[in-house]
């Protein structure tokens, strides 16, 4: 049975991969109009607009990049190389683990390092300047970020020895992750504080998008929350209506809500943030 998913997903099509993207997209719609977190005085049409140029770049910078990833993938066959291929493990260990790496390296480790890196924080911060969190922020991303990113995601698929099945198994949940995660609903508490020990709830990465340090700079995974735990990079927020989301140094939604000026965003000066983690001249 996991075999035929894996064959399944080694083969599966970008039509079918974008229905699932797009199904996702409007089923958290849905839910967020149904059970929503913040009542959002919001155009959300206008609103989702924006969001969705930035995930369309994002979508086309992973396309063109697909062969990078199939290129490592096949590598790995080829030279029966990296981590996994050490291994004779079961199927379903195999499949975990692939995940588990590429979710280690390819989302969590360059999310930190967008975080601690100057010139790569100034990229990441469109991701963070949204004031209405919701389902389409989930992929707004500068089109240089998408870049980082797919090139951790190479680096993910030849360290972790991932199948190529497995990586795109990953891609599918990835993309599924950064909807529920950023969707504006409301998960019942309970539910969220089990499943938040082991992966990544909406709740958990709301955090994450509040204005100031230190919430910025926590609760940074994508699928598995695990991480943040064992790198002590995870935070609680008790009252999530506390929560105010964008970033303290770019709160004039005129800069925030064009696409011209969100581009120049990593252009321009860098702007220490109360609490600054750079000094200004670092
Ligand atoms: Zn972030």
């Amino acid at each position: 049975m996991l075999n035929d998913i894996i064959i399944y997903f080694e083969g599966i099509p970008s039509s079918i991969r974008s229905i699932i993207l797009i199904s996702g997209l409007a089923f958290f719609l849905l839910l967020e109009s149904g059970i929503p977190l913040f009542r959002f005085k919001y155009n959300k049409v206008k609103h989702a607009a924006l969001n969705i140029f930035f995930t369309s770049t994002t979508l086309i910078i992973n396309l063109l990049g697909a062969s990078l990833i199939l290129f490592f993938a096949n590598y790995n066959v080829q030279n029966n190389s990296g981590l996994l291929n050490l291994f004779e493990l079961p199927i379903w260990l195999n499949i975990i683990f692939g995940l588990m790496l590429l979710d280690l390296i390819g989302a969590w480790l360059i999310h930190w390092i967008e975080h601690n890196v100057k010139w790569m924080w100034k990229f990441h911060i469109v991701h963070h300047t949204d004031p209405e969190v919701d389902v389409t922020t989930g992929l707004r991303h500068h089109p240089g970020e998408s870049v980082f990113r797919l090139l951790f995601t190479a680096l993910a698929v030849f360290v972790s020895g991932a199948s190529f099945g497995v990586v795109m198994i990953y891609q599918t949940l990835s993309a599924f992750f950064a909807h529920l995660t950023h969707a504006n609903i409301k998960a019942p508490k309970i539910i969220d504080k089990i499943l938040d020990k082991v992966i990544v709830t909406p709740h958990f990465h709301k955090a994450h998008h509040h204005y100031t340090l230190p919430h910025t700079d926590k609760n940074y995974g994508n699928i598995f929350s695990i991480w943040d735990r064992i790198f002590g990079t995870s935070i609680k927020v008790d009252d999530l209506d506390d929560l105010k989301y964008g970033l303290d140094t770019h709160m004039n939604k005129k800069e925030t809500s064009n696409i011209k000026t969100m581009l120049l965003i990593p252009f321009g000066e860098y702007r220490p943030p109360v609490g600054s983690k750079f000094g200004k001249n670092d």
